[in-house]
């Protein structure tokens, strides 16, 4: 398994990891199967979406706490349940296919990890499963 961490710089955010996602992928040496990224934070999650107009990620956010307030009579102590509500609605995992080593995303897809109770330094966890590059001399798959 493969860890990075992410600094998130404001309570909601949405933080474009699919460099980070890339590179860990890329030091399994997996070619081809999946990559699961997986958040372990309860006010925090992962999700996919575009890439290109930054007014994709505002418009989310700004719905997303729309339909979660901050305050709404919530009875958790810690005052964090609007985070709470939101990091299961997203998911704390993704998965997305690997083919030649690269992930498979959309033109306009990145990763992103949501951020609902920062800012914060948070980690994210990366676990490939899959093929290596098959070595034909020795007729194994080269590690
Ligand atoms: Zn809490």
């Amino acid at each position: 398994m493969e860890e990075f961490s992410v600094k998130t710089g404001k309570q909601t955010d949405m933080i474009d990891i699919t460099a980070q996602v890339q590179k860990a992928v890329g030091e399994t040496g997996v070619q081809n199967g999946v990559c699961t990224v997986f958040v372990p934070h309860t006010t925090a999650g992962v999700t996919i979406n575009e890439n290109a107009d930054p007014d994709v990620v505002r418009d989310v956010l700004m719905e997303v706490n729309k339909i979660v307030p901050f305050s709404d009579g919530y009875r958790h102590m810690e005052g964090n349940s609007a985070a709470h509500i939101k990091s299961s609605l997203f998911g704390c995992a993704q998965s997305v296919i690997i083919e030649g080593g690269r992930l498979q995303l959309g033109t306009w897809q990145s990763v992103y990890f949501c951020e609902f109770d920062g800012p914060r330094t948070r980690k994210a966890w990366v676990q490939v499963t899959g093929s290596y590059p098959f070595d034909a001399e020795c007729g194994n798959e080269k590690l």
